[in-house]
């Protein structure tokens, strides 16, 4: 198939454009950021309801035809530029994210969304379904990883919707999610240092298959020894980093911070 750098699979179902905007549930005087609009399947439904939109596209050819298209409406805005580095606190409070993201960049942009989740009431954001199933994943499941910790940390999540590949054009190889995050006024967990708690989540899951004991020997120094099973705090490390909870992640970063892990 031939390469699309900029992740441009347009989606051509009205029925589900409709669905989309529904389920973001813009709240009338809300604004609204659109990000990758393209040719504008989501802009015309949202231009409608939102009370101010911002749409962010870095194709400057489809930000010339968006421009002519919507320009001359007062509450809409483009910026010509890269989602990934746009500042969003320029945008005030109370944003509410709608997109169809691109999926070569959609973790990146996700990521950073959440880095300016202060600013966010909402993301509804459509993901590739293989990315959803991480984001949505519950400690045990196959799909759970760093990924999941990270976002569920800072963020209400839910799948909202499955969406074929047969909606896009060109159509992509895989299927795609809606998912909807809502930044938590706190994190999910209390942790004491959130550099050390995420430093610790990724390496427990840096070798999937591997016991945590293998993966944690940064902090090897820390280990006790209770009836033959290398423990840290009250962890049995010959569990795997995928079966802990946020809450357990938590006690265990938290014991590390007292330690001056
Ligand atoms: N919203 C349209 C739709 O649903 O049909 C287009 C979605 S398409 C998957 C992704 C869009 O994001 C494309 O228009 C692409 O040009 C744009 N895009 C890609 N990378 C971007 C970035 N870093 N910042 C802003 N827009 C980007």
């Amino acid at each position: 198939m031939k390469k699309r750098p900029l992740g441009q699979n347009f989606l051509i179902d009205p029925g589900i454009a409709q669905n989309i905007i529904q389920l973001a549930q813009v709240q009338p005087g809300e604004p609204v950021v659109e990000i990758g609009p393209g040719k504008g399947v989501l802009t015309q439904l949202l231009i409608q309801q939102a009370d101010s939109l911002t749409a962010i596209e870095i194709d400057p050819k489809l930000s010339r035809d968006l421009q002519n298209r919507f320009g001359d409406t007062p509450s809409f805005k483009l910026v010509e530029g890269d989602a990934a580095k746009f500042d969003y606190s320029s945008l005030g409070v109370g944003l509410n994210i709608v997109s169809n993201l691109p999926y070569y960049a959609a973790t990146h942009i996700m990521k950073k969304l959440i880095h300016y989740r202060k600013h966010i009431r909402s993301m509804t954001l459509m993901l590739q379904k293989e990315v959803v199933d991480r984001l949505t994943a519950e400690p045990g499941q196959r799909a759970y990883g760093s990924l999941s910790v990270y976002v569920q940390y800072h963020c209400e999540v839910q799948r909202l919707l499955e969406i074929p590949n047969t909606a896009f054009s060109p159509k992509p190889k895989i299927d795609s999610s809606l998912v909807g995050l809502t930044p938590l006024p706190q994190p999910r967990v209390q942790v004491e240092d959130p550099k050390l708690f995420f430093k610790m989540v990724n390496s427990a899951f840096l070798h999937k298959r591997k016991m945590l004991k293998n993966n944690l020997n940064d902090w090897q120094h820390l280990f006790t020894e209770h009836n033959g099973q290398a423990r840290l705090a009250d962890i049995d490390l010959s569990r795997r980093g995928e079966t802990l909870s946020l809450d357990e992640f938590a006690n265990l970063a938290n014991y590390l911070h007292t330690q001056n892990g």
